[in-house]
């Protein structure tokens, strides 16, 4: 395992007035003790803070005022000695920090590399470790609690428990397999593996199907503004990102060339798209046909269609009425300060049961009705993140839905009434690619790259 001492700077860059830099391995004490000028902070008891200087050893001056936090392991967050150096003079003090550290032999942190000692060092199992990781990229207070409460490790409970139940089940049929007592006991045990693998499939289907919303609180609703030219998409666009602060503007991992746009509407986290003209479509159907813009439209889950309440509905506005049924959209009927000229009733028709929502943006009339609008669709109210385990995770959600076609496969093997060693490799199988949601079962090269994808420093 690792022995060496690690660091980075563990806040965003650029990012508030205070940057830490974190120091984790054996040497993280008395490297620190080097350069600090105060308390010696090879005597401070364990999770202190202490007031000092820190100095730089080749010039000898003053380099940053700072508190260290000193916390010895076992009880650390990667379980070995761990240092924080809150500095308060910005990122230029905290970067000359972090370089008199590592001139004194720490080495700087690969991405995650925190993250994933806690790991390797049982602190925390691999869905709490990814747990981190969407913390880190969380975009919405709801997003964070959900990360949250997956970092408290109820995902991971509920996981363990259903493995729990798989093996106690095979065990028992193994046993009752071995000691045939009674004549009944095949009956008994196919039984026994019918009742249980229902039990722990309906759960994992139960997991999958939140995965959605957790999806979606995650990464955002992938959402396209439409309309005919002039009717205030652009106008829509910077009222939704003035009026909820816009979230993260980068996503590390993600190609430079896609522009996202991150705006929270009371706790839905819309991401403004801006693939293959997605975001702003001026005359997407004039261009490819109704049905290939269906296609496109498609790939987003929320579609703002807006129309001009001073103007007749046009043949196009008809034309991406079709391309949109069935999609889910809401009608913007903006410019509602100007003369009618729209024909309400017929936009009522063609919108089917979908909401409509008037508005006139120059004036900020209607803003909050299309935000309920956009919460309810989603939502249909509030959300309630403290009843359920969400999966937000991509692998995760992978793996779910492996094991639910494992399980599937059993049930099966069991209703063609196939002897129990067959059925058994199904749920072992179930068995393992649950482990591998908590890292029981995964292979190195998995540990390595997940948590190469954590952000440096955590
Ligand atoms: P886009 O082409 O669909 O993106 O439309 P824009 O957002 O660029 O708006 C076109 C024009 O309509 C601009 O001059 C806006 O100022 C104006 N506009 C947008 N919303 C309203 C509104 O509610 N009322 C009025 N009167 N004008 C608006
Ligand atoms: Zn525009």
């Amino acid at each position: 395992m690792e022995t060496d001492t690690i660091t980075a700077i563990s806040t965003p860059i650029g990012e508030g007035a205070i940057a830490i830099v974190r120091l984790s391995g054996p040497e993280a004490i008395s490297i620190t003790t080097e350069i600090f000028k105060g308390n010696d902070l090879k005597q401070v008891a364990s999770h202190t803070i202490n007031y000092g200087k820190i100095i730089d050893p080749q010039s000898n001056e003053i380099a940053e005022e700072v508190m260290v936090s000193v916390m010895r392991a076992p009880k650390t967050f990667t379980r070995e000695d761990v240092v924080e150096i809150n500095c308060h003079g910005g990122m230029v003090a905290v970067n000359r920090v972090l370089e008199i550290i590592l001139s004194k032999g720490a080495r700087l942190a690969e991405p995650g590399e925190f993250t994933k000692r806690a790991f390797l060092h049982g602190r925390i199992d691999l869905s709490q470790a990814e747990a981190v990781m969407d913390l880190i990229r969380a975009k919405t207070d709801k997003a964070m609690s959900v990360a949250l409460k997956q970092m408290d490790g109820r995902l991971s409970t509920l996981i363990e428990r259903l493995r729990q139940d798989l093996l106690e089940t095979v065990a028992h049929v193994e046993v009752n397999i071995d000691y045939p007592e009674y004549d009944d006991v095949e009956e008994m045990s196919h039984e026994m593996m019918r009742k249980k693998t229902k039990e722990v499939h309906a759960e994992i289907e139960k997991l999958l199907q939140v995965a959605k919303q957790g999806k979606i609180l995650r990464e955002g609703l992938a959402t396209a503004i439409i309309g005919r030219p002039n009717v205030g998409k652009s106008s829509l666009m910077n009222t939704l990102v003035q009026e909820n602060k816009a979230i993260v503007t980068e996503i590390p991992g993600t190609t430079r060339d896609i522009i996202e746009e991150y705006v929270n509407v009371r706790g839905v986290p819309l991401r403004l798209v801006d693939t293959a003209g997605i975001r702003e479509t001026e005359d997407i159907v004039e261009k490819i046909g109704v049905e290939r813009s269906r296609q496109v439209l498609k790939e987003s889950d929320l579609i703002l269609f807006v129309l001009n309440y001073n103007d007749d509905l046009t043949e196009e506005d008809e034309k991406l009425f079709t391309a949109i049924q069935g999609l889910n959209y809401i009608v913007i009927i903006n410019k509602t300060d100007l003369e009618q000229k729209l024909d309400l009733e017929r936009v009522k028709v063609l919108a089917e049961d979908k909401p409509v929502v008037t508005t006139s943006l120059i004036e900020e009339e209607g803003v909050d009705e299309l935000e309920n609008a956009i919460s309810k669709t989603f939502f249909e109210g509030e959300i309630d993140t403290g009843d359920l385990t969400y999966v937000s995770n991509v692998r995760h959600i992978q793996l779910l839905k492996q094991a639910s076609r494992a399980l599937e496969d059993a049930i099966d093997a069991l209703k063609l009434e196939m002897p129990l060693d067959i059925v058994q490799i199904d749920v072992t199988r179930t068995w393992e690619l649950l482990g591998e949601i908590i890292g029981d079962t995964a292979s190195d090269s998995l540990i390595d790259q997940l948590f190469s994808q954590f952000c440096l420093g955590k």
